[in-house]
């Protein structure tokens, strides 16, 4: 802890989609929040309402460097998580993730600060197991079109644990499913962010393959309190956790629910679907509510009137 006894917390990737709300949080709770990001896929537009904040404070740098700070917290959320942009430059992904990692868990090291990484469900690939829980060891081509961000973040927890074995660093490891929200990037190709964009501009709204693959959406605000209390929750518990809502919804489902929440006339299409998408998903989270009393409470119809309300904003302006 520094002089004034605030704690200083690191956020990587901090202008992005769920690093921008965590900061928020961090920044509301009176911490004295370091918002790390390279603006790859994140905004300053996302923490502008921030920057004049006192406790508040912006550096524009890439993970794959090391970087000294002195800081008593890291969430380490620095990497694309839309396929489009990991799929961009696939050799940048996977440094993100890996350089990232050692570089964050390094700098833990050093200056003994407590580190969690925001891992994915994607560590569980094409899952033959369902729902998916922790001990699931995953189902992943080491070689396909994901595989730069999958293997990145599953090489990314075995750093985290070989520290924490090593080395005594303090980790956490939450496992994101789905999350969306207000502040997805309207071009950033996931699902909830592209059909509402196409639905408010009356644009044919694109299922990839026949709509039947699933997927489980968590709200954003929700998914960010059950961050929060990992990393306050007590050093025994160090995960993998998953952070997810449950509810399972069909990509057609979710396309029928868009376009009647937003009233458009906007036809479905259907276009193939790409490479090793995982035809389910859908966490098990038991383990998230006994060890962190947590559980979502948004619904997926709440959310979606509130991430349409976002949008309509960015589409009118
Ligand atoms: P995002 O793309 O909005 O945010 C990622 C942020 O990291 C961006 O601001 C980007 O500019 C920054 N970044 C990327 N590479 C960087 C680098 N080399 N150096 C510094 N900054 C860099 O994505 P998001 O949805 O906010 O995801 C945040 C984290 O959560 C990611 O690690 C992602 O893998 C994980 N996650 C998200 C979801 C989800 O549904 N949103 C699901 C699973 C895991
Ligand atoms: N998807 C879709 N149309 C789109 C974008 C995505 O049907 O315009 C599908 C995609 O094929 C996948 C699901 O929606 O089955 C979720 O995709 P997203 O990229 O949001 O996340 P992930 O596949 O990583 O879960």
């Amino acid at each position: 802890m520094n002089l004034h006894q605030r704690k200083r917390v690191l956020v990587t990737g901090g202008a992005g989609f769920l690093g921008s709300h965590l900061c928020d949080r961090l920044v509301a709770e009176g911490s004295e929040v370091l918002c790390l990001d390279n603006f790859y896929t994140g905004a300053r537009v996302n923490i502008s309402h921030l920057l004049g904040k006192s406790n508040f404070e912006l550096i524009r740098h890439d993970l794959t460097q090391p970087i000294f700070l002195e800081v008593d917290e890291i969430y380490n959320l620095a990497c694309p998580a839309s396929p489009i942009h990991y799929q961009y430059n696939p050799v940048k992904t996977v440094k993100t993730c890996i350089m990232g990692a050692i570089h964050m868990l390094g700098l833990a090291k050093r200056v003994k600060a407590k580190i969690l990484q925001a891992s994915t469900s994607e560590v569980y690939g094409d899952p033959a197991v369902h729902p998916q829980s922790e001990t699931y060891w995953g189902n992943v081509n080491p070689i396909g079109q994901r595989s730069c961000y999958d293997e990145g973040k599953r090489c990314a927890e075995t750093l985290f644990f070989d520290y924490h074995r090593q080395n005594r660093v303090n980790i956490r490891v939450v496992r994101i499913f789905n999350t969306y929200g207000p502040r997805m990037h309207p071009n950033d190709g996931r699902v909830v962010s592209n059909f509402i964009v196409q639905a408010l501009l009356g644009q044919d709204i694109t299922v990839f393959g026949d709509g039947s693959q699933t997927r489980s959406f968590c709200y954003v605000d929700d998914l960010i309190d059950g961050m929060v209390r990992m990393m306050h929750a007590p050093d025994e518990f160090i995960g993998p956790v998953n952070l997810g809502n449950p509810g399972e919804f069909t990509i057609l489902e979710l396309a029928e629910k868009i376009v009647t929440l937003t009233g458009s006339r906007s036809r479905i299409i259907f276009h193939p679907l790409p490479q090793d998408d995982p035809l389910q998903r859908r966490p098990d989270i038991s383990l998230a509510e006994k060890k962190l009393g947590w559980t979502p409470a948004v619904k997926l119809e709440q959310g979606l009137k509130r991430t349409i309300a976002y949008f309509k904003t960015l589409t009118q302006a």
